[in-house]
């Protein structure tokens, strides 16, 4: 089934299909940046994910999404060696080319939807800039929003 937009061929692609997750997100956009190959996510996040991605009615850029436990040790803010990146619950999502409006709101609908870890990078250049939304339980942590 054809669902997607030209952006969607970043996907993998076999035999002209991308493999999607969901419509707009494909498992080549949640493989782990080091190579590795795991790409695997959670359904329910990847279902809220979709939700937000619906609602925010732009496409989005992610700049990481899956990550192993090895390549989660390098790239982490935090100590934690299995951050709620390897558990497939966590992508961040750039948005210096998002109007900061729009980046306000994206957080608002976030927030809506469930989503219970919201790290913010807003500062510096544009183009580094990004906000980290997850599904966190209570199993890992109690809901937290931080900076970087
Ligand atoms: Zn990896």
């Amino acid at each position: 089934m054809w669902v997607g937009t030209r952006r969607q061929f970043h996907g993998l692609v076999i035999g002209g299909i991308a493999m999607m997750i969901t419509k707009n997100f494909s498992v080549k956009e949640m493989e782990c940046h080091c190579g590795c190959g795991e790409s695997e996510m959670d359904p329910e996040f990847m279902r809220m994910l979709q939700e937000l991605r619906d609602e925010a009615g732009f496409a989005f850029r992610l700049s990481s999404s899956r990550r192993c436990v090895t390549h989660n040790a390098k790239v982490s803010s935090h100590s934690k060696k299995a951050g709620i990146h390897t558990f497939g619950k966590a992508v961040d999502i750039l948005t210096g080319h998002i109007d900061t409006s729009r980046v306000l709101k994206l957080i608002k609908q976030a927030q809506d939807i469930g989503f219970t870890g919201l790290g913010l990078n807003l500062r510096g250049k544009r183009e580094g800039r990004f906000i980290h939304i997850d599904n966190r339980g209570t199993d890992f942590s109690v809901p937290a929003v931080w900076t970087y």
